[in-house]
C-alpha cells in the first residue's frame, strides 16, 4: 500500500503562505476551530505528524490533478 503524504494531501496547510501555523486543517483533527473567517487567526491545526506518524492516514486525499491548457481546450471544444 502506498505511504499518505501530508505535503500532498487537501487538508494541509503550510506556513506562512497558506496558514499562520503549518498543519492538518481536518476538521476533526484541529485542536481548535473557528467557525467565523475573521477569527482564523485562533484557529490551531492537528499535528500532522503525529496523526500520520506511519503514513497511513485514513482522511488522505490528494488534490485532483489540474488539467493543461491543451486538455481543458479540447475537453470545451468536444
Ligand atoms: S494527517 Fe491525514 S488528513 Fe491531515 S494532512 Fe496528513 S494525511 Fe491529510
Amino acid at each position: 500500500m502506498k505511504k499518505a503524504d501530508c505535503r500532498t494531501c487537501i487538508h494541509f496547510r503550510s506556513a506562512p503562505y497558506e496558514a499562520r501555523i503549518e498543519g492538518c486543517y481536518l476538521e476533526k483533527n484541529m485542536v481548535s476551530k473557528q467557525k467565523a473567517a475573521y477569527l482564523d487567526e485562533q484557529q490551531l491545526p492537528g499535528k500532522h505528524e503525529k496523526i500520520n506518524l506511519r503514513g497511513d492516514c485514513p482522511d488522505h486525499e490528494v488534490e485532483p490533478k489540474k488539467l493543461s491548457f491543451w486538455e481543458r481546450l479540447f475537453a470545451v471544444s468536444a
